[in-house]
């Protein structure tokens, strides 16, 4: 039996009890003072009001356990990934950080969960988790075994969590680990739980590859996003930016704001250099 059927087995008993402490996905208590400022984002475009408000990220706390988490009431955004799959790239990237998220970490190493804040002025009015990349060969089984169950215990019983970022090395494909959280999140996405496949390395690829790859990410993504990204040739992080920002804002909610307003549907602000779509174009 592989790893992933151990661990699902292993997990859906404590999936079926979180399951039923979980009520769908409710509305997110947001920090009122946290409501974009409409005066000071009139002009501005919304890929800049999102690349702003990811650019205030900042460290907030790092937990060896789950239960060391401290409980939130404001939207949390997870990545999540297998070792190597670019996350701490993306995060940094996404933040315009260098070393938020230390990319340079050795894979595997970090075991921990980083969580960062987000929000303007120094309120809060999101958080960023940062789950450890999982998969990585040196580990042993055991280890990676017990933090599939973390990641799944957290995607399952986190109340605030809002979306789901799974980074995925296009190249590579989906992981046999991958599938198994796909699986683990795809009840709380038709619940409402907002979710993107972020294809990274995407500059690894020709253009024939990245709108094939796009695809079979946007079936694999189910009513999720499904997006192609590149830190090196900047492709995505608009769109990406944008998203982000849109669930931890939602229209409607007390932090509603005057910028990304673009109703799910792609940025208009596609860099002309970066011709391919980036984007499933269904909204959330
Ligand atoms: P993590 O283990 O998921 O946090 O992955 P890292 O962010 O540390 O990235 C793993 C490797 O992929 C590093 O060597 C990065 O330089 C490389 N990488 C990350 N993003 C990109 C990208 O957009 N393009 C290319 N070509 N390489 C990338």
């Amino acid at each position: 039996m592989g790893i992933a059927k151990r661990v699902q087995d292993s997990l859906y008993s404590t999936m079926q009890a979180a399951a039923i402490a979980l009520e769908p996905m409710k509305s997110h208590t947001h920090t009122p003072a946290a409501k974009t400022p409409r005066a000071a984002t009139a002009t501005a475009s919304p890929a800049m009001v999102a690349s702003g408000w990811l650019h205030t990220a900042r460290f907030l706390t790092t937990a060896p356990e789950l239960h060391f988490l401290p409980a939130l009431e404001v939207p949390e955004i997870a990545f999540v990934g297998r070792s190597n799959a670019g996350k701490s790239t993306c995060i940094n990237t996404l933040t315009q950080q260098k070393q938020l998220a230390f990319a340079s970490r050795k894979p595997g190493r970090t075991q921990h969960i980083n969580l960062f804040s987000l929000g303007k002025q120094g309120v809060t009015d999101a958080v960023l988790t940062d789950l450890p990349g999982y998969g990585y060969a040196a580990v042993p089984k055991q280890d990676k075994i017990r933090w599939q169950q973390v990641m799944a215990n957290y995607l399952v019983t986190r109340e605030n969590l809002r979306g789901i970022v799974l980074l995925c090395d296009p190249r590579l494909g989906l992981t046999e680990l991958d599938e198994v959280l796909l699986d683990i999140v795809r009840p709380r996405v038709e619940q409402g739980l907002q979710f993107l496949l972020l294809l990274t390395k995407a500059d690894k690829l020709t253009r024939v590859e990245g709108h094939k790859a796009l695809s079979i990410a946007r079936l694999q993504a189910g009513g999720g996003h499904a997006m192609l990204f590149s830190a090196t040739k900047r492709q995505g992080i608009d769109d990406v930016s944008q998203l982000l920002w849109q669930w931890a804002h939602p229209p409607g909610g007390p932090a509603e704001g005057s910028a990304p307003t673009t109703d799910g549907e792609p940025s208009a602000h596609h860099d002309a250099s970066t011709p391919q779509a980036t984007e499933d174009a269904r909204p959330a």
